[in-house]
């Protein structure tokens, strides 16, 4: 049990369905609740990483930016963020990693300073960022941990925007922010703010694997031949399945489900091995998350599950491992 000053969070979770060879909350029963509607001087939060059951690439536009069609789904695995009003005026970031920004440059930043300066709140406010996310990974850390920062100010300050306004705001931050908020199973259309909420994935086990490479969005971005592209995912055979609740039917149609893997698989051969290994130990389908590097596999049993991970921690193929499940519930305000 890790002992909090406040135990207001932002939603319920509880950790007994994840294992993580680097998550230092395995096991842990987390105590929270008590949803103080107005000013609050503390809080802690739960960032939630994505991931991308399907991601299709419709054309680049003229502005540089891709329209995309993707099928986003939230994971139980997550940044912790503990937010504390200040007397002194400003917005000061504190993180467990050292090669993150501290300053305007994260998003976290960012989104504290959108809300403050709109309803012109007087003093500052601390942050303190545990990331866990893999970061630059194609799971959309840095957005959610904005997407919290949204939630967490309008609580603590008892702002009394509705979610729909936290998303507003939020994709002036990003693209995924909105998302990050929203949070469930949900297609995202445009360069990814436009959102329809989906029937929730299937109940399953999600293998999460992080290589020990780096990806650029951006590299990958631009080196995508979006008007040739080999292949294109079934998005609407997915959102079908998951209207079914059938995840074999879901699982099937993953099997090209990302085309950014175009790009990645030639440059970076562990995504495919990872891919292989998964499969191997009898996944239902792996795949690439978002820009990449880390790869997810989905199973039906919890045993099999475990077993690929032990085989992936023996085989060093990744820096990070988790094993999570689908987190369906919505952001609650
Ligand atoms: P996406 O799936 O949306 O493409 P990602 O997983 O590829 O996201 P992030 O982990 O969100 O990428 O972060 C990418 C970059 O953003 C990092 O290299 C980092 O320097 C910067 N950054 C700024 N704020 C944060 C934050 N709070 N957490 C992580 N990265 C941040």
């Amino acid at each position: 049990m890790v002992a909090f000053p406040e135990k207001i969070c932002y939603t319920f979770v509880y950790t007994k369905n994840i294992e993580s060879a680097n998550f230092p909350w395995k096991g842990c029963g987390m105590n929270l609740g008590k949803k103080g509607k107005h000013s609050m001087d503390k809080m802690q939060l739960k960032a939630l990483a994505k991931i991308n059951l399907g991601l299709d690439v419709l054309r680049r536009r003229e502005d540089g930016y891709h329209e995309v069609r993707m099928i986003m789904q939230t994971v139980y695995i997550y940044d912790r963020i503990f937010l504390e009003k200040q007397e002194q005026p400003g917005i000061q970031v504190k993180t467990n990693l050292y090669y993150l920004p501290s300053n305007e440059n994260n998003l976290v930043y960012k989104a504290a300073k959108l809300l403050l300066d709109e309803f012109e709140i007087r003093g500052g406010i601390a942050i303190d960022l545990r990331k866990y996310i893999p970061v630059a990974a194609g799971m959309a850390g840095g957005s959610s941990d904005a997407a919290a920062v949204l939630f967490g100010i309008n609580r603590m300050y008892g702002l009394g925007l509705s979610t729909e306004q936290l998303m507003e705001r939020g994709v002036k931050i990003g693209a995924d922010v909105p998302y990050c908020v929203m949070r469930g199973t949900a297609l995202a259309e445009g360069i990814g703010e436009i959102l329809t909420p989906l029937p929730p994935m299937p109940p399953c086990y999600i293998l999460v694997a992080k290589p020990g490479v780096s990806v650029s969005t951006r590299f990958v971005y631009e080196n995508l031949k979006a008007s040739a592209l080999p292949f294109h995912p079934d998005i609407d055979g997915m959102r079908e399945a998951l209207t079914q609740g059938d995840l074999q039917g879901l699982a099937g149609r993953m099997e090209q489900g990302n085309v950014l893997e175009t790009v990645t698989v030639p440059e970076y051969p562990v995504i495919q091995k990872l891919k292989d290994t998964m499969m191997r130990c009898g996944a239902q389908a792996a795949l690439m998350s978002g820009s990449g590097p880390t790869v997810f596999g989905i199973f039906k049993s919890r045993q099999e599950a475990k077993k690929a991970f032990a085989v992936l921690k023996r085989g060093h193929l990744a820096k990070q491992l988790f094993l999570t499940t689908p987190y369906n519930r919505r952001a609650q305000l």
